[in-house]
């Protein structure tokens, strides 16, 4: 069988077309989306992150302000400048890069951001309104996947979708997504570190999400024949002396059995960053914490 390749190039490419008119019709009303990111510290993976969602926005002509804070940084300068930003009507998403030091709690800075600037949409607000069905501000990888899935036609009505991982980043949102009736109308397995046999439920899925953060973990043991793999891995590994970056998925045995896989880099990736500009341009419409009373 061979094997499709869903690139989330060809995707973005498609998400920014429609993203361009509503972005330039927003700036002939005087509004131009903007954007804080929070980096805190110099872990290598977040600079280049935080740089090319920042190089986007340029980009795009939308507005993006970076913030730049030492390692060691307290957690109450943090939390202050969040609730500046906060009440700054020129910036409608705020970010902040993920992970951060170890002696700041990631949570209580998550949970400072006004439900109505949550960019990723990791606020329990919106983590809330997404697991009731009524999904407001969806986290960026997941809303990405969905879009991909659409992108390519790939109808999950009455499918069986498996994930692996049940991070609030990931695996627990798109689990949430897949299931719901107006959006995907999947039965959804939702598997995590404690699961017992995984390969038994991975055969399973007609659509496989890999997202646990473990290079190259599923291969075509884990698979049946014709089976679309979503593999959201991130993962730098050394090979014969070079720095390299693959999946969760090990994409040449999985190939020729799996109907469809997005690649690693150029598959989930550049669509997180899509919708991150996605979620911005629909957050300018959110009240101000000043309305919210
Ligand atoms: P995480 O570490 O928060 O969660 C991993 C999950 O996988 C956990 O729920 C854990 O229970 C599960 N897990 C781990 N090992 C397992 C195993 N052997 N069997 C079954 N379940 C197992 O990770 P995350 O933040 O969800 O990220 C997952 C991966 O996706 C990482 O590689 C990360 O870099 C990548 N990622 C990519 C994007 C993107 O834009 N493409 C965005 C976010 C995360």
């Amino acid at each position: 069988m061979e094997t499709s390749i869903l690139s989330g190039i060809e995707a973005s490419k498609a998400l920014y077309s429609s993203l361009e008119g509503r972005i330039s019709n927003l700036k002939n009303h005087g509004i131009t989306p903007g954007l804080a990111a929070v980096l805190v510290g110099n872990n290598p993976a977040s600079e280049i992150y935080v740089k090319n969602k920042t190089k986007k926005f340029e980009a795009l002509g939308l507005k993006t302000d970076l913030f730049r804070l030492n390692e060691d940084v307290s957690e109450k300068e943090l939390l202050s400048l969040i609730e500046k930003l906060n009440f700054d009507d020129d910036i409608h998403g705020i970010l902040v890069q993920l992970p951060l030091p170890k002696h700041i709690d990631s949570e209580k800075v998550l949970n400072a951001i006004v439900p109505t600037k949550d960019v990723d949409g990791f606020h329990p607000e919106n983590a809330g309104l997404l697991s009731i069905g009524k999904p407001r501000f969806i986290p960026c990888t997941p809303k990405g996947m969905m879009f991909i899935l659409k992108h390519f036609n790939i109808d999950l009505n009455g499918k069986h979708v498996v994930v692996i991982g049940r991070s609030n980043i990931v695996g627990r949102p798109i689990s949430i997504l897949t299931s719901l009736k107006e959006l995907g109308n999947a039965t959804v397995t939702l598997c995590h570190s404690g699961t017992k046999d995984l390969k038994y439920h991975s055969k399973q899925a007609d659509v496989l999400v890999a997202a646990l953060g473990s290079p190259e973990f599923v291969d075509a043991s884990f698979i049946k024949d014709g089976v679309c793999i979503l593999d959201v891995g991130i993962n730098r590994i050394e090979r014969n002396g070079k720095s390299k970056i693959v999946g969760d998925v090990n994409q040449k045995s999985v190939s020729g059995k799996a109907s469809s896989l997005t690649p690693v880099p150029k598959g989930v990736g550049p669509m997180t960053i899509a919708m991150l500009v996605e979620n911005t341009c629909l957050l300018y419409t959110s009240p101000s914490p000043r309305d919210r009373g």
